[in-house]
């Protein structure tokens, strides 16, 4: 049996997401915008999971856009954003350097394009803070885009206070919210969200769905030119089926999260207590405002890469990083943005926890770790140095 730990790069779907998911390609077969009876079967079963997950975010059905992911939404918004706000002379966009690559790629996009973006710099544990956000924003800033929770680190980022901030400041907000819908709570019209992206495959639901929310009244230009679906901001015949699991799996997420987030915190805290045990390792990211299921840890004078391939081949898949740059040789953008030194943004694991992952697996996965991260060192030469004396160790 496989311990699958890379939930903060996809999650497997839930039964309940598979169960909504099937009647959709026999019987529920029709496009929600033919006008006959097959068709409005198909708007009906849409409608219902429109509101649905309007419920769980509460906010209304019509400030759903339903899109191919959390990359299109996080695209969608930042692009349309911009484009609106150049339109009054607003050129000027605020963001962090540990945003996902759809945010950090649509910037530099933008960037070429002659738009001025700043970053503003995270500390050590991946936060920005509000009074940051207040003393960079201009009379010509279009945009603040901050993501809610780190995918790679965990940290979770003060994001009611700088929506308000942005509010007060008459300035549009965005937030990436992928990794915090469905794990932490989140009320999009109390905490005053004007957008927020949102992807199903990181809570139990299918790949490639996801939700642009637009809180009303905040206009949202479309990537896609065609059809008038999603009040002409998102074209294309919906995907009925993955978003009917989507909204199943968001119900289910967020009527258990409160037994899911402690259950999954317990696995987290034993975990980290069991893997810092390890010599010369450290935590990544905030102790304290953090994803429930996620543990970044470095260990020095390790290869995170090779530590990962050595655990899959005892059944246990975890990351090096994000799975998005795990194809690179670049040391993540995340961990070098925290200030860690490229030797350790290297030696870096991450484990992401979900609700059906057991104390045992945990266990196994301490005792696996310490194993090979022992035996990787003791062939390192880099390692050999460091015990003799010849370099410094970073790490206590
Ligand atoms: C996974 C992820 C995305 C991309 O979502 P997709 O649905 O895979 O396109 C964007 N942002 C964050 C923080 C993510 O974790």
């Amino acid at each position: 049996m496989k311990i699958y730990v890379d939930n903060a790069a996809t999650t497997k779907m839930s039964p309940a997401a598979i169960q909504a998911m099937l009647p959709c390609f026999d019987l529920i077969y029709g496009n929600p915008s033919s006008l006959h009876s097959v068709g409005q079967q198909a708007a009906e079963a849409l409608y219902e999971a429109r509101t649905q997950i309007a419920a769980c975010l509460g906010c209304h059905p019509k400030e759903i856009i339903f899109t191919s992911g959390g990359s299109e939404a996080d695209n969608q918004a930042i692009l349309s954003a911009a484009k609106i706000g150049s339109r009054k002379g607003k050129k000027h966009i605020l963001s962090t350097p540990i945003e996902h690559h759809a945010v950090l790629h649509a910037l530099q996009k933008l960037q070429k394009e002659g738009f001025s973006v700043e970053y503003l710099p995270v500390n050590n544990l991946g936060e920005v803070t509000p009074e940051q956000v207040a003393d960079a924003i201009r009379p010509d800033t279009a945009l603040v885009t901050v993501m809610y929770a780190n995918n790679e680190i965990g940290t979770i980022l003060p994001i009611p206070e700088i929506s308000r901030l942005c509010r007060e400041r008459q300035v549009l907000f965005h937030t990436d919210a992928v990794q915090a819908v469905g794990h932490i709570p989140i009320h999009v019209k109390q905490q005053e969200i004007p957008l927020l992206s949102l992807s199903a495959h990181k809570f139990h639901g299918p790949k490639g769905t996801g939700v642009l929310y637009a809180q009303k009244g905040t206009p949202v230009a479309s990537l896609i030119e065609g059809g008038g679906q999603e009040g002409g901001r998102r074209a294309g015949t919906e995907n009925v089926p993955a978003i009917l699991g989507m909204a199943a799996a968001l119900k289910e997420a967020c009527l258990h999260m409160e037994e899911n987030s402690t259950k999954v915190t317990a696995l987290q805290s034993r975990l980290m207590e069991g893997l810092l045990q390890i010599p010369h390792s450290a935590l990544n990211g905030s102790p304290t405002h953090r994803l429930p299921g996620n543990v970044n840890i470095c260990f020095e004078g390790i290869d995170g890469e090779r530590l990962l391939l050595a655990l899959d081949q005892q059944g246990i898949c975890a990351s090096a990083g994000s799975a998005c740059t795990s194809s690179s040789a670049d040391p993540s953008h995340v961990l070098r943005a925290i200030g860690l030194p490229r030797e350790l943004a290297r030696a870096s694991l991450r484990i992401s926890l979900c609700e059906t992952n057991t104390a045992e697996e945990v266990e196994t996965i301490i005792h696996a770790v310490t194993q090979t991260v022992a035996s990787l060192r003791s062939c390192s030469p880099l390692w050999n140095d460091k015990v003799e004396g010849r370099k410094p160790f970073l790490l206590k």
